[in-house]
């Protein structure tokens, strides 16, 4: 039985807290929304269901949680992990604070911890109060954030006006006091009535004693971070079945290719390197705009040609010049749908026409577009290739399982098209 069901609030987070779970040494699948079919969960330690209700309104991202809860519950998991963003993103109406008391009541819980901190990405809790990149929440950029605009630091300030639970603080002198300490400032918050408590944690080893002394608890909300701590606990108890080996993935097969849609700096500079390496199709967008299926058929026919020997490179990834006029020529929607759908049934063409069963994506949507048209509902996660981004293999597709690297646009080093492939094998 797993030891943790995670519901996490966006698909690039989902990722990045399964990843983490694999670094702490569980066998980690994650599902793309609650799965429709059974999946062969066999030996998993952690699932991961991966929504995409951070901007839902507060109902409607409760009504998807609780859904993921219940399916949860039915593969048999003992603690559940509310997973959200490192800074925290959210509005006065939620969806952190509703999310969480929905899960209580639905637990029959009435504690929880909130903590979003990150130390490795410099995201830590300090006295209630969320440093980014070594400045205050507010001052970090994410003050203008265009959905979640975070202009308080002070966390349970933050968090007050979305619950109806009263909100506390663990703070880092109880941490370092140790495990032992926690938990009595836990019972001592519980006997005070206050159901939501945020966590300070500075460094990873504030992580390890929040992780131990929340190891009994139904709920824990957090960042990807508090993964590493619950882990240790784990591992320190020999409840952990996979060790080493819990990114182990099958031996992949097939030709390999790489998607990209991403227009983000840290791609652009990838798509760099990868030209440099394999043979290359710019997927042009005003072409495609005049073209439309025939460019597509053209692109797979480049890499019927192409991809004998290694990986070929299909991309629409543009500088922000070029996508700005090609935006204002067709608006921005339309085009980016358009590639989006042109991009996905490339995959599908490689996939289902050309034996293609390694594929890296680029790009948050359009890897949406692509496991999508692809029917992926549930990936085993493999060994990261950069922070937050790890090989995958579906599970459920019929035929063996195509493995599958889904990159958000800034993530990864420079080299990260080129460098993957030698880490799958
Ligand atoms: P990221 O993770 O970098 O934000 P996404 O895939 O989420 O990448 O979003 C990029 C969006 O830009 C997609 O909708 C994609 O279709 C669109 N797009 C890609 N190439 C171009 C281009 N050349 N011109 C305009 N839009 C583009």
């Amino acid at each position: 039985m797993p030891l943790i069901g995670c519901i996490a609030d966006d698909f690039t987070g989902a990722t990045d807290l399964a990843s983490m779970l694999v670094r702490g040494g569980a066998r980690t699948v994650q599902t793309i929304g609650v799965p429709e079919h059974l999946l062969d969960l066999e030996g998993a330690d952690a699932l991961v269901v991966a929504l995409k209700s951070r901007n839902l309104a507060p109902a409607e991202a409760v009504a998807q949680s609780l859904r993921a809860l219940e399916w949860l519950r039915a593969q048999g998991c003992r603690q559940f992990y509310f997973k959200y963003c490192s800074t925290f993103d959210s509005t006065a109406e939620g969806n952190i604070g509703p999310v969480a008391d929905a899960l209580l009541d639905a637990l029959g819980s009435d504690f929880t911890v909130a903590c979003p901190a990150l130390p490795d990405n410099r995201r830590s809790v300090f006295n209630g109060y969320l440093f980014a990149n070594d400045v205050l929440l507010n001052e970090s950029g994410m003050q203008d954030h265009p959905l979640t605009p975070m202009r308080d630091a002070n966390l349970l300030r933050v968090l007050q006006p979305q619950t109806r639970r009263r909100v506390g603080l663990i703070d880092y002198r109880t941490l370092r006091a140790g495990v032992e300490a926690t938990r009595a400032r836990i019972a001592a918050l519980r006997a005070d009535g206050i159901g939501i408590a945020i966590s300070d944690a500075i460094d990873n080893s504030d992580l390890d004693v929040l992780g131990a002394a929340c190891a009994d608890l139904p709920l824990v909300t957090a960042g990807s971070g508090l993964a590493l701590g619950l882990a240790a606990h784990w591992r320190a108890s020999g409840e952990l079945g996979g060790g080493q080996d819990a990114g182990r993935l099958e031996q992949p097969w097939g030709r390999q290719a790489i998607l990209s849609g991403s227009c983000s700096r840290a791609t652009l500079g990838q798509i760099e390197q990868a030209r440099a390496a394999f043979p290359a199709f710019r997927l042009e967008a005003a072409e495609l705009m005049a073209r439309g299926d025939a460019l597509v058929a053209e692109a797979l026919a480049w890499s019927a040609e192409h991809g004998q020997r290694g990986p070929v490179l299909i991309y629409a990834s543009s500088a922000p010049d070029e996508v700005r006029r090609v935006q204002e020529a067709f608006g921005g929607q339309v085009v980016g749908e358009r590639i989006e759908a042109a991009l996905a049934a490339i995959a599908k063409g490689l996939v289902e026409g050309q034996g293609v069963g390694q594929l890296l994506v680029a790009g948050g949507e359009t890897s949406g577009a692509v496991v999508g048209v692809l029917g992926v509902e549930g990936l085993r996660i493999g060994p990261s290739i950069d922070p937050g981004v790890p090989w995958t293999q579906t599970l459920g597709q019929a035929g063996r399982p195509l493995s599958l690297a889904l990159k958000s646009g800034n993530f990864g080093s420079a080299d990260f098209m080129v460098k993957a492939w030698g880490m799958l094998a």
